[in-house]
């Protein structure tokens, strides 16, 4: 119970009423009529608090244009309640206002574009880089979805897709060289804030290091085929009893340095060019399992015959793509298992359905990762053991290549891995990349069949 003073006010309102029956009496007695005169002044007072509660309806409607009257009683207290209230709540109004105009303002300063999304994507708000980076205009854009005012198809999927732990990427829809990166936060009831960020400038910048990279390392590689031409000379005549038969060991040592240096430039090549033309990649049909098999027999040849192969590979499994990209993919992954596999080890690959997509997958019996260095594995030149993968001729960039192929293929590299017990990597491809030999032959038949 609050300490709220009920009987108190009980108390005095009945004595009020009694008092006010009291009074009536005494004057209806002075005409003979006590019992009437008490009944007029009940009633009369009945009227009065009648007249201060449509008072206070009438205030209560609007209390701007009619006032509460000066009243004494318990109808004055509850008026100078009242208007306490009111004052209060104007005071909060006002303050709430304050905040809101110096949160409007503050994000209107900001220089990522904020939008408040309604439960179905519904714009309800937005900030001016908002309007800068999407074209967005009040009030003709409030209330209309956001996927169909921001249409590229990168954000529509993104949208319908409701993984919002993920960022996605279009162009700006009034200016598409602009760059913008779209992140949705959910928050409240069913309702989403939209942040657009500007990203042209660190795209320009990425362009820049890549196209330099590939640059430079195309632009090594003329001065490094001249070396390497005259090394395989001099190497020849090291080997036999000409001037530099003294020589044999430097000279050796020399070609087999410029050969690294050629390895790893057209790897650096390959990833400039993978990272480069991700979004462009020629989507053909791929002979999958005649790639894996040519792939297989690459890796058996620097093998020479160590390891042990087992290959199971699903004969009309075709994959929708660039067939350097694939082979990029699988011949790393296969080259690594030989090079960090002890001779004697077994090698199994297989292509095959998996779920609704594809999966192709080395497993290894060799030396293995530990835990930590697993997540590294595709970072460039991470190596584990560098003096074992230079001396297996690693460059350090063959799970980078994998990595950037992969995602062109938007598919996902997993890594299972112990220490001394081997090594799988697994490729895992999606369903809109997969094709059944059988049915591309039938669509084939069909479209010979009917040459519209
Ligand atoms: P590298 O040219 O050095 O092999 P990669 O990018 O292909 O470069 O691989 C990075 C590192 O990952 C390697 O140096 C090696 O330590 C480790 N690694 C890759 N494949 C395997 C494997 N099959 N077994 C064990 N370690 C591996």
């Amino acid at each position: 119970m609050d300490d709220f003073p009920y009987a108190e006010l009980w108390w005095r309102g009945i004595g009020k009423l009694a008092v006010i029956a009291l009074i009536g009496a005494g004057v209806g007695a002075i005409f003979g009529y006590p019992a009437l005169g008490a009944l007029a002044a009940v009633l009369g007072f009945i009227l009065l608090q009648l007249r201060q509660l449509i008072r206070l309806r009438a205030w209560l409607h609007a209390p701007k244009r009619h006032f509460l009257p000066d009243a004494s009683g318990i109808w004055g207290e509850v008026f100078d309640l009242l208007i306490d209230l009111q004052r209060k709540n104007r005071k909060r109004k006002k303050k709430l206002a304050l905040m809101l105009a110096e949160f409007q303002a503050s994000t209107a300063a900001l220089p990522d574009g904020a939008v408040v999304l309604a439960d179905r994507g519904e714009i309800s708000w937005f900030n001016t880089a908002a309007h800068q980076l999407l074209g967005l205009r009040a009030p003709q854009d409030l209330g209309i979805r956001i996927p169909n005012l921001i249409r590229h198809p990168s954000f529509t999927e993104f949208f319908e897709a409701g993984d919002f732990e993920l960022e996605t990427e279009a162009p700006s829809p009034i200016n598409r060289n602009r760059m913008l990166s779209l992140r949705i936060i959910p928050y409240g009831n069913e309702q989403k804030l939209l942040i657009v960020r500007d990203i042209s400038e660190r795209r320009q910048l990425e362009a820049a290091r890549r196209d330099f990279v590939a640059n430079a390392s195309h632009e090594l590689r003329t001065p490094l085929t001249v070396l390497r031409g005259y090394l395989d000379l001099m190497e020849m005549d090291a080997q036999g009893a000409g001037p530099l038969a003294g020589w044999r060991t430097p000279v050796l040592e020399m070609r087999n340095q410029a050969l690294r240096m050629e390895a790893l430039i057209n790897d650096m090549l390959k990833l400039a060019r993978l990272e480069a033309d991700r979004a462009h990649m020629r989507d053909e049909l791929l002979q999958a399992p005649m790639l894996v098999m040519r792939a297989v027999e690459e890796a058996k040849a620097v093998s020479k015959g160590q390891h042990r192969f087992e290959q199971m590979v699903e004969p009309d499994l075709l994959l929708l793509g660039g067939e350097t990209e694939f082979y990029s993919i699988i011949i790393n992954l296969l080259t690594n298992a030989v090079r960090y596999t002890p001779a004697g080890g077994a090698i199994r690959v297989s292509w095959e359905r998996a779920g609704e997509g594809a999966r192709f997958a080395v497993a290894d019996t060799g030396i293995g990762v530990a835990p930590e260095d697993i997540p590294r594995l595709t970072e460039r030149f991470y190596r584990v053991d560098v003096g074992r993968s230079r001396a297996s001729g690693g460059t350090g960039l063959g799970l980078s290549i994998v990595k950037h192929a992969l995602e062109a293929f938007d598919a996902k590299l997993e890594i299972e891995s112990e220490v001394g017990v081997g090594s799988t990597f697994i490729c895992r491809f999606p369903q809109h990349r997969v094709q059944d030999a059988a049915s591309v032959a039938l669509a084939a038949a069909e479209r010979g069949a009917d040459p519209d």
